[in-house]
Order: structure tokens, then sequence, then C-alpha cells
């Protein structure tokens, strides 16, 4: 179709015009350019660009040595607090061993001194325990042997409760002192002799009278009782008492203390012929009970009845 044809022959030739424009157009570019090489001041400033960029260049190098020598830097820093910390934390473990290596020998040296303590305690118990036993024995052996006359050294002994104080009167002249073991003056009482003190064997109303203690003192009973009462009572014990008592030994006095007073009433003072028969009497008679009362023992060095007792 020509119309067509035509149409492709006329774009063909536009085509190639627009070529040859262009080629034209580049050929002058560069015939200008070529000139414009050529002039000096386009010399210099091929000269300042090339400058500039190795001015650019130079700058970078700088900054690229500077980072790598600051990082360098940054990284032997690192390295250097690295090692301050690992020779500090190696330092603190030798510290937290050395105290746990004391303490660890604290506590064995600790535990040796408790275990030596506890041997030596032992070891002391054992030997008072054996002392004791060897008492007893002896004890026993002068309670029974009749041919040998001396007592155990120990039991030839006075007991103070104030040595540095001066003798408390009244227990001296009665073995009593109504402030018992608060009393501030001394009391002397002997480990052994021949009288034996029961303190309130004998109990008996009339005895009670002036009592404060209302549990102790029936407030009726003693109406009742006469001194002749009183006197029965007291013979009824008696026989009943030393009956008991003579098992022992010999009894040479027998004294009941019939004072209302409290700290004085129905003591009873048993003397023996021997201290022998008074160790049989106190070794048995200790802690034993008697009308439901426990028994309270103890030896006595009286001088002289009188004063001291007011009732056989
Ligand atoms: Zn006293």
């Amino acid at each position: 179709n020509r119309r067509t044809w035509r149409k492709l022959v006329k774009k063909q030739q536009r085509h190639r015009r627009r070529q040859k424009q262009a080629r034209e157009r580049e050929k002058q570019e560069a015939i200008e350019q070529s000139a414009r090489e050529s002039e000096p001041e386009y010399q210099t400033w091929l000269k300042q660009q090339a400058e500039l960029e190795e001015f650019k260049r130079l700058t970078i190098e700088h900054k690229q040595q500077a980072d790598e020598e600051a990082w360098l830097r940054r990284e032997a820093l690192a390295q250097r607090q690295f090692q301050i910390d690992a020779a500090k934390h190696r330092k603190e473990q030798a510290e937290m061993e050395r105290l746990r290596a004391q303490q660890a020998d604290e506590l064995a040296a600790m535990l040796e001194e408790q275990r030596m303590r506890r041997e030596e305690k032992k070891r002391l118990a054992d030997k008072a325990a054996a002392e004791f036993e060897a008492l007893l024995q002896r004890m026993h052996d002068y309670m029974e042997d009749t041919t040998r006359c001396t007592p155990p050294s120990e039991l030839q002994r006075v007991l103070e409760t104030h040595p540095e104080e001066r003798l408390c009167e009244f227990y001296t002249r009665t073995n009593c002192c109504r402030y018992g073991h608060s009393c501030t003056f001394n009391h002397r009482r002997p480990m052994l002799a021949k009288i034996l003190l029961i303190r309130h064997f004998f109990t008996h109303p009339l005895l009670q009278i002036g009592d404060t203690h209302k549990e102790y003192a029936n407030a009726d009973a003693h109406l009742e009782q006469t001194p002749q009462d009183l006197r029965a009572d007291y013979d009824a014990f008696f026989n009943d008492v030393v009956d008991e008592l003579q098992k022992f030994g010999k009894i040479i006095n027998f004294r009941v203390v019939c004072n209302t007073l409290p700290h004085l009433r129905g003591h009873v003072f048993v003397e023996y012929a021997q201290e022998r028969y008074a160790l049989r009497a106190f070794v048995n008679l200790q802690g034993r009970y008697y009308a439901s009362r426990r028994l309270n023992v103890e030896f006595s060095n009286l001088k002289a009845w009188r004063g001291a007792v007011c009732g056989t």
C-alpha cells in the first residue's frame, strides 16, 4: 500500500536527518572542546581540579588514618582495662579464698577448743565422780568398820557461810537463825559431828500458835489441845523416833525445841556416842519421809543444851 510505504520512507528520512544533525553537533562540540582545552584558563582549572582531588584524597586518607589510630587506641585501652579487671578479679578471688581458708581455720580451731573443753569437763566430772565415789566408800568403811576410828578427812571440815564476817550469835547458840541463808553473819556448820539436827521434826498444833500461815495453822485445832495432850503426843513421838534412831548407834542425848517461834519449833537434836553413829543416821535419814514430811538432817556443833532447847 502506497500510503503506508510513503509514510515509512518519510519516517526513515526524518530519522537519517536527525542522526546527521546529531553527528554535526558532536563534531562541533568536539571542536569547541579542544579549543577550550587548549586555553590556559582551562589548563589552570584542570590543575586546580586535580589539586582539589588530591586534597580530597589526602583528607580522606588522613581521616581514615586518624580513625584507625583512634580505634587502635580504644582497642589498647580496652585491652588494658580488661587486664586491670582480670587482675582485680584474680585479687578478689584470692582474697575470698584466703577468707574462706581463714574461716575454715577458725572454725576448726573453735571446734578443737570445744572438744578440748568438753574433754576437760568430762575429765573433771569423772574425777569428781571418782573422788565422790571414793569418799562414799571411805564413809561406808568408816561407818561399818568399828576398829577404824578416824572419819574421812573430807568430813573433818567446818562449812562457813561468811568466813570474813563475825559469828552469828544466834546460830552459834542454837544452830538456828531466823534469817537462814540470807543472814549476813557467819554460820559455822560441821561436815560431821556427834550431834544431828533434824529441823521441824516434831510437829504439834500447840507449837503452831501465832503462825501467820493459815494453811499450816489449823485455827481451831490448838483450842482443843491442852498441855497434857502435848506431853502425851511428845512421849509417843519420842518413843517412836528414838526407837528408830537407836538403830544407828548409842544415843546420849535427845532434845526437842518446844518453841513456837517458826524458825525453831520442833527441831530435834540427837547426840550419839560416836560420830560414826551420827554419820550412819545422817546417811540413812537424809531425804526420808516421816509423817509425810521430808527429813532435813544436818550435823550440829552445839556447845551447850541450855539456851538451845527448852524441852526434853
Ligand atoms: Zn544468822
